[in-house]
């Protein structure tokens, strides 16, 4: 037996720390860090079942040119001469990566150095666009950067905990654990706002299932009342806080109590019993995920969110903050080193002072000016054409992005592309010209950020199997390839989170929260000895804001219109999580045991729709988009809406024919975040 190794869970964005013992060659035994701060030695379903997934069934291990297998420097020379050569023919911005909330921050660095400070486009793009993104563009209009200003010890010292949009239970469950903790021992009320009801709901003080896509209503009507009751914190708006014009007159039209109740379907007197509640508790938390961010008003709808804290105090004291908590393990390390298309490292957006800071920081030949394309908008413009080399890391985004089958069609059309990853057969990898043998969760050498902004090290307790190579040094090689060697010249993670340390100090002047410079002359043993730190203190407790005027935003943010059901489509879809499955099964597909909470994909169904459908408990049935379509066996669900059905985004090409969510949403997005709206599609339901 081998010696325990501290090491992060692969799967969600609680970030839990794990203790991996190696008992054989690939076997481990798994336990939970008592030490890490995130979970103190509890797991999950998924983190506990981790040592039955880090078998070598279906990994690609070596470099493979179309189904031949070649050796790295040949499979790397053809990858960076195919971008040059498409560079030097069609410009910087015909290429692009679009990468992954799986990669190590350090990976996630080299990528983003690459290609916003030497090929000079910001065409890089994140699968953490599908899932938090809708966040970040909130965080930046209220507070001027994107810092969350929570941490999960918050939950423990909090009177009220609200969750929207949020499955904890299944999605995060080591956080709802937390939360039914301090419920058993302080009182700590809880809310549950949510179309469905889900097993996050049990044992909730309240459940408040509104209308899907009237979050803003909900937020600006709760605001409304509390101005009403002079609840607002008039001294804390008054010093910290700007307010635009006309935004008071604006709440006061249209968000009394009865119009609100109207707008979200709910019952008044269950939505005044929210209104008491949130006004009785000041140390109050609302934490919010996929269900706000996923829409396409995210951003509106988070930034409501906010403007309920901020303007009643509720935000950089304990106890009381707006808390988005994350979906992917590093879904905040890739938003720290400019992950996203629409940010450049260390959490500066694409000001030229920024843009010119950067510059000066790399040395950088060709610095992208602009944001580049986000997610969907990239595939659209590899389908169009205009993007003629793509790499995508560590992400299936042939089942993840909306409209799956155009998605894959782009893929089809587009002259070259690269894809690295752990797994060799996956339904994105069908369309690559190269595939690029990555390392592993237990073979993967860095660091992770967590919802809570803790940074752990993920650390390896096995070789690097085959021929698989760390995601950095891949990215590395390509560069040096492309004719650039000095500026990539890492031969360890240590030398990039040095490097990424120093920029988030360099020219900082205390101006951003992100400021690592206790990191950026860190040692090798220290870097390898790192223990879980959270940086950022508790932001904004001194009510100093990282705006220019140093005062967070209220932004005016107003209810779209929701439309009435359409003839031909007259249900809604809903997509999300199951508790014991990850985004498209690569490795929890690989854990029998977790197979057993879920077996196949489910359709559910209120049972009121089921039977004006005649459709009963375990019916197969086909869910139509105008997207596509696919059939799934049905689900009687009383916790369902009527007019409104579920599915699971799990399932692919690779282990089945039906249930294939990825096909069915809309590709429409946010217009700040460009995130999808998952959450809402017009749908239809029959039997098959
Ligand atoms: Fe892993 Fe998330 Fe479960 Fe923690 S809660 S063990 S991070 S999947």
């Amino acid at each position: 037996m081998g010696e325990a190794v501290r090491t992060t869970c692969a799967y969600c964005g609680v970030g839990c720390g794990i203790s991996a013992t190696p008992t054989g060659a690939r076997e481990v035994t798994i336990r939970g860090d008592d030490a890490h701060p995130a979970n103190g030695g509890r797991l999950c379903s998924k983190g506990t079942h981790l040592g039955e997934t880090i078998g070598l069934t279906g990994r690609l291990l070596h470099p493979m040119i179309g189904e031949r297998r070649v050796r790295w420097d040949k499979a790397l020379d053809l990858v960076a001469k195919r971008f040059r050569d498409t560079i030097a023919r069609h410009g910087p911005a015909s290429v692009a990566f679009y990468v992954s909330g799986q990669l190590l921050t350090e990976d996630y660095y080299v990528a983003n150095k690459l290609m916003k400070g030497f090929i000079g486009s910001a065409n890089i793009d994140t699968n953490s666009r599908l899932c938090m993104s809708s966040a970040v563009a909130g965080h930046n209009r209220a507070f001027g950067e994107d810092v969350v200003p929570a941490g999960y010890e918050d939950l423990e010292k909090a009177d009220l905990i609200v969750l929207i949009g949020s499955n904890t239970a299944w999605c995060h469950p080591i956080v709802y654990q937390r939360i039914q903790a301090a419920r058993a021992e302080r009182g700590t009320k809880l809310v549950v706002i949510d179309p469905r009801r889900t097993e996050t709901c049990e044992g909730a003080d309240l459940h408040l299932p509104l209308r899907p896509g009237s979050d803003v209503a909900l937020m600006n009507g709760l605001l409304a009342w509390l101005a009403e009751q002079g609840m607002v914190h008039k001294p804390f708006m008054d010093s910290h806080v700007e307010v635009p014009e006309g935004f008071w007159k604006h709440l006061g039209t249209g968000h009394d109590l009865w119009t609100t109740a109207r707008i979200c379907d709910l019952d008044p007197a269950l939505l005044r019993r929210f209104y008491e509640l949130f006004a009785a508790n000041p140390r109050t938390v609302t934490m919010f995920s996929q269900g706000i961010n996923q829409s396409i008003r995210g951003t509106d709808q988070v930034n409501a969110i906010i403007n309920v804290h901020l303007a009643t105090g509720r935000i950089g004291q304990p106890g009381a903050a707006p808390f988005s908590i994350t979906g992917q393990p590093n879904a905040m390390g890739g938003r720290e080193v400019g992950g996203l298309a629409s940010t450049l490292a260390a959490h500066m957006d694409f000001a030229p002072e920024n843009v010119a800071r950067v510059g000066r920081f790399w040395a950088a030949p060709a610095m992208a000016t602009k944001p580049g394309l986000k997610a969907v908008d990239l595939f659209r413009a590899i389908g169009e054409g205009r993007i003629k080399a793509l790499w995508v890391m560590a992400t299936n985004p042939a089942v993840s992005l909306p409209d799956a089958a155009t998605v894959r069609a782009a893929l089809e059309k587009c002259p070259f592309v690269v894809v690295s990853d752990v797994i060799a057969d996956t339904d994105t990898t069908a369309y690559a010209d190269v595939r690029l043998p990555a390392a592993a969760w237990g073979e993967k050498d860095g660091t992770v950020t967590n919802s809570e902004r803790t940074i752990s090290r993920q650390r390896p307790f096995m070789d690097l199997p085959g021929e698989a190579k760390p995601d950095w040094w891949i990215i590395k090689e390509v560069a040096r390839r492309m004719g650039w060697s000095g500026e990539f010249a890492y031969d360890t993670p240590a030398d990039i989170w040095r490097e990424h340390a120093r920029l988030t100090a360099y020219q900082n002047d205390g101006a951003r929260v992100l400021n690592l410079a206790a990191h950026a002359a860190i040692g090798n043993s220290a870097y390898e000895a790192m223990e879980p730190f959270r940086w950022g203190g508790t932001p904004f407790a001194d009510g100093r804001f990282p705006t220019p005027s140093g005062r967070a935003r209220m932004i005016k943010v107003g209810q779209m219109e929701l439309q009435a059901p359409l003839a031909d489509w007259p249900l809604t879809l809903n997509t999300g999580r199951y508790r014991d499955q990850w985004h498209t099964m690569t490795r929890t597909g690989l854990a029998p045991k977790l197979a057993r909470h879920r077996e196949e994909p489910l359709v559910e169904v209120h049972p009121k729709d089921a039977a004006a459908l005649d459709l009963k408990d375990g019916d197969l049935a086909r869910v139509s988009t105008p997207q596509g379509n696919s059939t799934f066996r049905v689900l009687l669900s009383e916790g369902q809406r009527s007019g409104e059905i579920f599915t699971p985004i799990h399932w692919t090409d690779q282990v089945s024919t039906g249930g294939r969510t990825g096909l069915l949403p809309r590709p429409l997005v946010d217009p700040h975040s460009g995130q999808p709206g998952f959450k809402s599609t017009p749908a239809a339901l029959a039997r098959v």
